[in-house]
């Protein structure tokens, strides 16, 4: 039989690639006029870590985690998600010694152990961001503004922006006992993971994707009339900078989250065009993460966009990139010149293609067609002899007259389009 790839598990061909690019490209230059630099961290951790940062009552250390013990009977996990990996980073290279704000960016593939679907799938990329050492709440502002203008850079008026804030470990308290009095009453109606969890993590209810939970949670306290004057505040500053800088949002006060870190602004970017999976990026502040993983009170914010589905609202625009030139032959003679060329003009920087069989014309030139190039030019005994030949240029038909040596048709090539 032969043999596919693992469930979940996806192969990524080169024309989706062509678009991952264009969204990685653009994650970089945005994030890097923000000031953010790359970190590059493993793919696999201490299962500990995860544990211990994301909370033991979420859906992601309770079941979806890819957790297995080694050759060395260590229990490791692939990561689910980057955040914890950058902040054990963070604390064992102590990069918080010279300056507590730091803005780090990473990329790659998480693993999450759930039922694959479209836009969901066990091996999944994320492109995240996270910037440490500042309460402020304009560092909340400036993380979502960077968030937007990527999907503005991306060319993506969907997905929005969704706020929310989350409180502190001072009103948290308060909130969740509201909460857990309310779900009470409600129990019989609340699914199994929620009922067994409505004591340890109530929250997640007001997240759970089971209708019955969605319905058995309207008309539940809302987070935003429990938060303290401070987080108060902080959420109030946080608006009037997003207001200030023009950027859209709407507040959704039943936003939690699938991670416990989470503290005072929580954000999601929405879509509605994926169906029910409609985050496509998601985030918020984790100012108690850092000590919790045994380093120094400084807090942070962060967010993490999915590639997959930032690619499903790209479509099937096409990014790849095409020939510059397609040089086809007549016969055997010609192509030792054509090769020569090709030669050449690829040492030059341009991207050159001819055929390699020495099949028809008439083929050749459907290759061209295929590989959208743009220009063609045929190569026969004549334009050996003559030392010139006609190129095409395959949009429009233009013909141009250009001697045949690399230096001729470098300029050809050079030339912007008319
Ligand atoms: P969802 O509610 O859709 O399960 P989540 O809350 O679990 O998302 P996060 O943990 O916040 O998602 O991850 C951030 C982003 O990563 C999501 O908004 C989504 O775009 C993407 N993502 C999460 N899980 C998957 C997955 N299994 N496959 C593809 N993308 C994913
Ligand atoms: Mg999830």
């Amino acid at each position: 039989m032969a043999l596919t790839a693992v469930k979940g598990f996806n192969d990524i061909l080169p024309e989706e690639s062509a678009r991952w690019r264009h969204i990685e490209q653009t994650a970089r230059r945005v994030f890097e006029q923000y000031g953010f630099g790359e970190i590059r961290v493993p793919v696999m951790e201490k299962t500990e870590l995860f544990c211990r940062s994301i909370g033991d009552a979420t859906d992601i250390v309770e079941k979806e985690m890819y957790t297995f013990v080694d050759k060395g009977e260590n229990s490791v996990t692939l990561r689910p998600e980057g955040t914890a990996g950058v902040m054990r980073a963070f604390i064992e290279h102590k990069l918080y010694a010279q300056d507590p704000v730091a803005r780090l960016y990473y990329m790659g593939p998480m693993f999450r152990y759930e039922r694959p679907q479209k836009g969901r799938y066990r091996q999944f990329h994320q492109i995240g961001a996270e910037l440490t050492g500042v309460t402020d709440p304009l560092a909340d502002a400036q993380v979502l503004h960077m968030l937007t203008l990527f999907f503005r850079e991306i060319g993506l008026s969907e997905p929005t922006l969704q706020i929310n804030s989350l409180g502190c470990p001072d009103c948290r308290p308060a909130y969740r006992a509201a909460l857990r009095s309310f779900l009470e009453e409600r129990l019989g109606q609340l699914c199994d993971d929620c009922k067994r969890r409505s004591d340890t993590n109530p929250l997640r209810a007001l997240d759970c994707k089971v209708p019955g939970c969605a319905e058995a949670t309207i008309g539940a306290p809302s987070v935003l009339e429990h938060l303290c004057t401070g987080c108060h505040e902080h959420f109030t500053t946080v608006r009037h900078y997003l207001e200030l800088s023009g950027t859209p949002y709407s507040i959704n006060s039943r936003m939690v989250r699938g991670l416990d870190y989470y503290t005072r602004t929580t954000f999601e970017m929405v879509t509605g065009l994926l169906g029910s999976q409609s985050a496509v990026a998601a985030g918020g502040r984790y100012d108690g993460l850092i000590s919790q993983l045994g380093g120094p009170a400084i807090p942070g914010i962060g967010f993490a966009m999915g590639v997959e589905r930032v690619a499903l609202l790209l479509g099937n625009q096409d990014f790849s990139t095409s020939p510059d030139l397609f040089i086809a032959t007549m016969g055997q003679g010609e192509r030792d010149l054509a090769f020569r060329l090709m030669d050449g003009l690829l040492k030059s920087g341009f991207r050159i293609e001819m055929d390699y069989e020495g099949k028809s014309l008439k083929s050749q030139m459907r290759r061209a067609d295929k590989l959208k190039a743009r220009y063609s030019v045929v190569i026969g005994e004549n334009e050996v002899t003559g030392g010139s030949a006609s190129f095409k240029r395959m949009n429009d038909g233009a013909k141009t007259e250009t001697a045949l040596t690399v230096d001729g048709i470098v300029l050809l090539l050079s030339t912007t389009e008319l």
